[in-house]
């Protein structure tokens, strides 16, 4: 990654009070979404200078602290449900946390925001050791992401259609890393016929578009970063909200949902 994770961080950070800034509609998810990877920017910190052995369980040590400071912070920025869960898992206390961060660690279940908002930092800094997970299976398969074998987030539009995958990569919703793809074809079940993927743009996201498969029916978005380089997927990803109220409309579900629930 240009400039290394930790600039990766900022630019996420400063992309989402940007956009918040210019979005009048999507301001509140955008500020949430913005304190929330302050809040993570912060664990990352935190991880840098400890020694991680790639097994959760072993790590844990070095993961409470960042998992307690999370949600404490989100306790106080969140929306009432949310809030509400916090206050019942930490009266569960750190066992019931921990299991909480292990059972996720080993099956990445989809769109559960507690473990993923407090790991992704952790996947995050597994990668640039390039120490891979070792307490769990991984399934690898081109539709899941290379070093983590965790489910993607979004899809994102390079350029130069001559790299492998045609300059469209997936990003992983569990660690960041990308990996090339296919353009025509489906991230959830691999479909390539074309009369079976739909494409959705509105004019109001000129670099956004719901690419969604009828033969699954999931769908997830894609930031055109040859139109709009300045973009950050992630961030961008969130900003398209609205695009994600047509998918859910016309029968679509999503892959993996993002941090604000969309
Ligand atoms: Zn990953
Ligand atoms: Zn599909």
């Amino acid at each position: 990654m240009i400039g290394g994770v930790r600039d990766s961080w900022n630019r996420s950070v400063q992309r989402a009070e940007q956009l918040a800034a210019e979005h009048e509609a999507t301001r509140p998810l955008l500020v949430f979404y913005a304190q929330l990877l302050g809040l993570q920017r912060e664990s990352y910190d935190t991880l840098r200078n400890v020694h991680l052995s790639g097994s959760l369980e072993r790590d844990l040590k070095a993961v409470r602290p960042c998992a307690s400071k999370i949600l404490n912070g989100v306790s106080a920025i969140g929306p009432p449900l949310i809030i509400e869960e916090i206050t019942e898992l930490v009266a569960e206390g750190e066992p019931a946390i921990d299991q909480m961060l292990l059972d996720w660690w080993r099956t990445l279940a989809a769109n559960q925001f507690f473990p993923k908002v407090i790991l992704q930092p952790y996947a995050q800094r597994l990668t640039e050791l390039s120490r891979r997970p070792v307490d769990r299976e991984l399934y690898v398969t081109d539709y899941r992401c290379p070093f983590c074998a965790g489910p993607p987030q979004l899809s994102m539009l390079q350029g130069g259609g001559e790299l492998e995958g045609g300059g469209r990569a997936l990003l992983c919703a569990t660690c960041l890393t990308t990996w090339p793809f296919r353009r025509v074809r489906c991230a959830s079940c691999g479909e390539e016929n074309e009369r079976r993927l739909a494409y959705f743009h509105s004019p109001a996201f000129d670099h956004l578009r719901v690419d969604a498969c009828d033969t699954c029916r999931r769908y997830l978005k894609t930031v055109d970063l040859t139109r709009l380089g300045i973009a950050v997927p992630l961030v961008d990803e969130v900003a398209g909200a609205p695009l994600d109220v047509w998918a859910r409309e016309n029968g679509y579900e999503k892959i993996e949902l993002n941090l604000v629930g969309l």
